[in-house]
């Protein structure tokens, strides 16, 4: 049995209870048997696998917080901090009732290699809690993130783990939970990524993942002889992602048709209004109906849809496993050219190969989502070096990170004999890196 079939089979027995953990690990050993194959007897001696895909700790937590009606709830919270052979565990913190350990770890596993691929050094992690942010005051807000720090401040700092945003993490959580680490901690220093801009927050974050996938896709696109100008793109979510997606991809010339939330979909064949978009999302937080019923020549639908529009690029901004094997069928019959994920494994398994092997360009979330965590580590810099950067320097530097990114994909891949599959490119490249820095660093 190979190396790789073994270390899955143990993984397998061992965290049977963790269906995304699996999943992802799967996915990415698998794409890595080229490396493996070729490197077996140091990697088997110095039990590689067996070590990435064991965290370096788990960090489960009660979370008690009063409500409103004075009544007292209780949230289990989250810290996996999984590798940092190459800098502090970066990864966000994701704030969802569907959030248990298996969730976490699939992300903080996924987060060493798409951190590794920024260039930048940052270590693998990811946290959050079961807590459902939605309908809840700003009071029970900062209830919750002021409990939810108390007790993960003993295990996070500037130079040890550095936590961000991700799903129901955004400024204002962020912006709670720093001020509790502040008071427990006695310091001001750069703990978390995603800041408000007056308190050590970066410039051009918020826009960060989807203007970082744009600009990966725009370079994929060059790599093949074309532009996006032109393009029709359909855009799945409708939060920080899929918005500047929307934004970015718009200004580059390609009309952005669709957009969702967990409740429905809409689509607007003159293209999405994303001023409009942005009041609904981020100002009012309402419903996609309440986009609909603004702009008429939009069409909303209850469930969901969003692939079965006729498009060229196809971007997954919302959630994992959202785009299935009979809507890569659809998008294939539809021509579609790309798909670039700006969430966090939105392909299942099955649907990836079968874009794959019906010729359409597939960029993963590891390399296509990596804007936002760069930027954070672009936070970072200037938190250490005190000073903060223009908005164009930011967007000049994350612009320079995505286009490195496609490069280093592409090549990898390239390297080991499978052109053009990105997926394992990317795998690949992350991987190298940190393997590289494991060994170096001994048995630890
Ligand atoms: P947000 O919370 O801002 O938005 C998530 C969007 O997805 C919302 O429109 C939400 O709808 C929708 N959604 C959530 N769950 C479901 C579901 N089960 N079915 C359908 N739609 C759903 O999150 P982000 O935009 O920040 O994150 C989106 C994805 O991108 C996640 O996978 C995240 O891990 C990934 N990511 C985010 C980064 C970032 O910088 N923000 C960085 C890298 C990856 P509703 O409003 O109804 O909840």
């Amino acid at each position: 049995m190979s190396y790789v079939d073994e270390v899955l089979e143990v993984v397998q027995k061992k965290n049977a209870d963790q269906p995304e953990f699996l999943q992802a690990v799967t996915e990415v050993l698998d794409s890595l048997r080229p490396v493996i194959d070729a490197n077996e007897d140091l990697y088997r001696k110095n039990a590689i696998l067996e070590r990435i895909t064991e965290p370096d700790r788990q960090i489960m937590f009660r979370v008690p917080w009063v409500d409103d009606n004075g009544q007292v709830q209780v949230n289990r919270g989250f810290r996996v901090q999984f590798n940092n052979a190459i800098g502090p565990y970066k990864g966000g913190l994701r704030l969802h009732p569907s959030v248990n350990l298996g969730i976490i770890k699939f992300l903080g596993f996924e987060q060493i290699f798409k951190n590794s691929l920024t260039t930048l050094p940052i270590g693998g992690g990811k946290g959050g809690s079961d807590f459902d942010p939605k309908g809840k005051s700003d009071r029970e807000i900062m209830a919750f993130c002021q409990s939810f720090m108390t007790e993960l401040c003993k295990y996070i700092g500037a130079d040890v783990d550095v936590p961000a945003g991700d799903i129901g993490t955004g400024a204002r959580e962020i912006g709670f939970m720093f001020g509790q680490y502040k008071r427990i901690r006695g310091m001001f220093e750069g703990v978390l990524t995603g800041k408000g801009l007056t308190y050590g927050g970066s410039l051009v974050r918020t826009q960060a993942t989807g203007y970082g996938l744009i600009y990966l896709t725009e370079e994929l696109f060059k790599n093949h002889g074309q532009s996006l100008d032109g393009k029709v793109a359909c855009v799945s979510g409708s939060g920080n992602v899929a918005i500047y997606a929307i934004e970015k991809a718009q200004q580059l010339g390609a009309k952005v048709v669709t957009c969702s939330d967990s409740t429905g979909w809409v689509y607007d064949p003159e293209g999405i209004d994303v001023e409009l978009l942005k009041d609904v999302k981020e100002v009012k937080r309402a419903r996609l109906t309440e986009y609909a019923a603004n702009r008429p020549s939009a069409q909303y639908h209850e469930g969901r849809g969003v692939w079965q529009i006729k498009c060229d690029i196809a971007l997954p901004c919302a959630t994992q496993n959202e785009l299935l094997l009979d809507d890569a069928k659809q998008l294939v019959a539809n021509g579609c050219i790309a798909v670039c994920e700006g969430a966090n494994m939105p392909t299942t398994l099955d649907a990836t190969k079968y874009l794959q092997e019906n010729g359409v360009w597939f960029v993963g979330g590891k390399a296509a989502n990596a804007g936002g965590v760069a930027t954070s580590a672009l936070e970072m810099s200037q938190n250490s070096e005190r000073l903060s950067w223009s908005f164009e320097e930011v967007d000049a530097k994350l612009k320079n990170i995505m286009v490195t990114i496609f490069h280093n994909i592409d090549d990898a891949a390239k390297r080991y004999g499978v052109e053009g599959d990105y997926v394992a490119g990317a795998n690949i490249a992350g991987f190298e890196k940190v393997v590289d820095a494991m060994l170096a660093q001994g048995v630890c």
